[in-house]
């Protein structure tokens, strides 16, 4: 098993990549905090993996509140001795395009996807440089993130501005063995994409070398890759999971 006595806390872990994010590292051994604002679903996710042998437990968390991440790091340490990774999962969209986007959608899209990864991170890099044992930051951005796209000037704004802190927590953070990288997903099937138009998602199948929009499990394999050991050497790196959609 790759994550065996890790600890892995994953933000926005309810649904969608973040769920099965939870699920594989689970599988794999890791002792996972599902970290979500979705009661609901959280507990039911952890439950679940309990259920199945796992170790793991729901703690709510709204990644823009300080307060309520600084309580959910403090929990991962209290409940299972440590921090290992954070996987920077929680993120949503308000689609707009320049010339409609509000000041509000602007604002609730930087809160979750921008401050919400800085938070997260920073909290999570001082427990880990306290812990003395490395870790692994993981960061959602995305291939729009680099390569811009219709109507999400906030989103693309935050999945730019993810990979930037990527690489400057990379820097920073390699001398306490804190490896820093991002995911970069394509069209990946989850509810986030709901508002997509039909013909916008089948321009999109069609414009892909695979063929296909992404599974959850393509993305949660890759941020599996990237925090276990395999990835020992890998650090400030943006990984495509994208079906070769932005060659
Ligand atoms: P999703 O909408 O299926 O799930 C997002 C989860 O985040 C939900 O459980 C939601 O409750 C949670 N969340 C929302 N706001 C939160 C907050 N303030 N605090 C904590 N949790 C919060 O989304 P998804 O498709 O699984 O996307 C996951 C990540 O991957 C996001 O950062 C997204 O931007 C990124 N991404 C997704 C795609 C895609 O096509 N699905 C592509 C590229 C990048």
């Amino acid at each position: 098993m790759l994550l065996e006595g890790r600890v892995a806390l994953v933000t926005g872990g309810a649904a969608g990549i973040g769920a099965m994010t939870a699920r594989t590292f689970a599988r794999e051994g890791a002792c996972v905090v599902v970290a979500d604002v979705d009661e609901a679903r959280g507990s039911a996710l952890a439950a679940d993996l309990e259920a199945g042998g796992g170790r793991a437990f729901f703690q709510r968390l709204d990644v823009t509140d300080a307060e309520e991440v600084d309580r959910a790091v403090a929990a991962s340490l209290s409940r299972f001795g440590s921090l290992d990774v954070l996987v920077n999962n929680a993120g949503i969209v308000a689609d707009a395009r320049l010339v409609k986007l509000t000041p509000e959608q602007w604002q609730r899209v930087i809160d979750v996807n921008l401050k919400g990864v800085f938070l997260c991170g920073q909290a999570a890099a001082r427990a880990m440089i306290g812990g003395g044992r490395g870790g692994v930051i993981l960061n959602a951005s995305s291939v729009v993130g680099l390569y811009g796209n219709f109507g999400q000037t906030n989103y693309v704004a935050t999945k730019a501005g993810v990979i930037g802190m990527t690489r400057s927590w990379a820097r920073e953070l390699g001398r306490h063995g804190i490896r820093v990288n991002a995911v970069a997903p394509g069209f990946i099937a989850t509810e986030i994409l709901r508002e997509m138009p039909e013909k916008v998602l089948a321009g999109m199948r069609e414009r892909t070398p695979l063929g296909r929009l992404g599974e959850p499990r393509d993305v949660a394999n890759a941020y599996l890759y990237l925090a276990s050991d395999l990835a020992s050497f890998v650090t400030g790196a943006v990984l495509s999971v994208d079906g070769g959609l932005v060659i």
